[in-house]
């Protein structure tokens, strides 16, 4: 059924999506793998992963352009695995925009809704009100041609929410433009999902664009899910080496369980969780929760290492310094110091001793090899 325009809350109209044991191959290529997705009403969600890791064909299977070998999706109650892209009621929106050039903005935003055969006057009305959306009021007559990298891309996103889709999908859109634009856009696109509502499906391979924009994030590798979850808790509580490494920075220490206990090295850890159960893993260690301390005054709740300071590089509003372990492992540490302040490290090459909250010390497994 087509979303039909309205003058009401986009919101009202938006869909939940559930994705249940979605399979699709491509010859030998296993792009998905029973992939298993509860998307709310409204919901922001990204799909998250690195090159090849099946983002792109499972956007395709929600637009339906890919027919998986089995598995369900449902927007609603409705399923709509068989139906025909165009019967779905989506927008879309893709890194190469695909814009007319030559056409104006309102005949670029006016296509989706010629096709549906709609009035002049509802076109006229329906652009009217999109660009008011989007920020683009008085650039009806404007080409395409005439327009910035980043009023293409609100052209772009007004042409894919004209007809008030009840989902929008999203493959990569601003990874064609520049670091600056990108990230004023991230903001643009996340405030016009809270004024509008739509149920809204980011494919995006940079893992702090995620962070930025999302309700929840799904990761994939090798065309699996890997973890669902609020950006903070993969941040903050990631289940496997592949997230922890994948989202943010971190070192990763190697733990041995000893009578049911972690230990890195001969030293007991003090942990808040751990996902290995008896087999040996990783203590995932951010860089900005590691504090520089003091060999004498050891608090309780942290758990201590040593090692010598090898370098510090300034980074403007931090710097990072690099603190060789006893085990020979190279860990970062994080500081939110000017220059001035770093004078409470100790000199080039002199020991140092770190600490780690137990709160903020989890092991992982690892899984990095598979
Ligand atoms: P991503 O968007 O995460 O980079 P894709 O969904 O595009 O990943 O691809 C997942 C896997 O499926 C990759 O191994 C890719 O090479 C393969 N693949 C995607 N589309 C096709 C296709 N049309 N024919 C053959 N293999 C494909
Ligand atoms: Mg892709």
């Amino acid at each position: 059924m087509e979303a039909k325009a309205s003058n009401g809350n986009a919101a009202a109209n938006s869909l939940p999506i559930t994705i249940r044991s979605v399979n699709k191959s491509y010859g030998a290529v296993v792009a998905l793998k029973d992939i298993e997705i509860d998307i709310k009403s409204g919901e922001f969600m990204t799909l998250l992963g690195p090159s090849g890791s099946g983002k792109t064909t499972l956007l395709m299977v929600l637009a339906g352009f890919v027919r998986p070998e089995s598995g369900s999706v449902k927007f609603g109650d409705e399923e709509v695995v068989a139906k025909a892209p165009h019967e779905r009621g989506i927008g879309m929106m893709f890194q190469n925009y695909a814009l007319f050039p030559h056409m104006s903005v309102s005949s670029n935003i006016a296509y989706p809704l010629k096709i549906r055969k709609w009035s002049k006057a509802r076109i006229e009305a329906a652009v009217d009100e999109v660009l008011a959306t989007v920020q683009l009021s008085g650039y009806q007559s404007r080409r395409i041609s005439q327009l910035s990298g980043g009023q293409k891309q609100r052209v772009a996103l007004a042409r894919a929410i004209v007809f008030k889709p009840q989902i929008l999908l999203m493959d990569e859109p601003l990874s064609a433009l520049d670091k600056n634009l990108r990230e004023t856009m991230q903001v643009e696109l996340r405030s016009m999902h809270e004024r509008l509502g739509l149920t809204t499906v980011l494919v995006t391979h940079d893992q702090r664009e995620a962070l930025t924009m999302s309700d929840r994030v799904a990761v994939l590798r090798n065309g699996e899910i890997a973890q669902i979850d609020t950006p903070a808790a993969l941040y903050n509580a990631p289940k496997t080496a592949f997230i922890a490494d994948f989202i943010g920075e971190s070192t990763l220490l190697s733990v041995s369980i000893r009578d049911g206990a972690p230990y890195y090295r001969d030293q007991l850890l003090d942990v808040a969780d751990s996902t290995t159960g008896q087999a040996p893993g990783l203590l995932v260690v951010r860089p900005e929760k590691l504090e520089v301390g003091n060999a004498d005054q050891r608090r309780p709740d942290r758990n201590y290492f040593a090692g010598s300071l090898e370098r510090v590089l300034f980074q403007g509003e931090s710097s990072l310094a690099f603190v060789r372990l006893a085990g020979g492992e190279l860990i970062t540490v994080r500081r939110h110091l000017n220059e001035a302040s770093n004078s409470d490290l100790p000199a080039v090459g002199s020991p140092i001793v770190l600490s780690l909250h137990k709160s903020e010390s989890r092991v992982v497994s690892d899984d990095r090899g598979r």
